[in-house]
């Protein structure tokens, strides 16, 4: 199968620099793939697994948040958080669903703030638990 270079990269460093053939990510709208001579493209990305595909082989990660671009057949993905599935400690990611499951549990007493924060941290722990998995 055809590749591409692919970067992947967030504050903490760079995750990943080399070849892909395939690459699927949630971005805002939807899920997005991206496979050799993809046009330019930028999207923001949403919270989802990732899924890579480097010599054949399948990876998933946990992908929250950033961008991905496209351009000259040059693709980066610039996320807030991206773990690969091997790195993620899946109880941290339980501890964290319980954590925000007991915040949530209290809603009406939660600010707006709060509340929207609440609910990303139970989507992150459970996109974690799923990438893991
Ligand atoms: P927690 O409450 O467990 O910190 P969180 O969703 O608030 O979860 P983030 O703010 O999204 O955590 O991430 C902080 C840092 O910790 C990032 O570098 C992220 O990659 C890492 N991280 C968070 N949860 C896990 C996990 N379960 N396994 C591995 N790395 C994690």
């Amino acid at each position: 199968m055809a590749t591409y270079h692919l970067q992947i990269v967030t504050p903490d460093g760079l995750y990943y620099d080399g070849e892909a053939e395939k690459l699927i990510v949630r971005s805002t709208t939807g899920d997005v793939c991206i496979l050799a001579h993809h046009i330019n493209y930028v999207t923001a990305l949403g919270m989802g697994v990732a899924k890579v595909t480097i010599d054949g082989k399948d990876r998933r990660a946990a992908c929250v948040g950033g961008m991905l671009s496209v351009h000259e057949g040059e693709v980066k993905l610039v996320s807030t958080t991206f773990e690969w599935s091997e790195d993620i400690d899946l109880e941290r990611a339980q501890r964290a669903e319980e954590r925000a499951k007991e915040k949530l549990a209290h809603r009406d007493t939660l600010g707006d703030q709060e509340l929207a924060l609440a609910e990303a941290k139970l989507k992150r722990a459970l996109i974690r638990q799923s990438a893991a998995k």
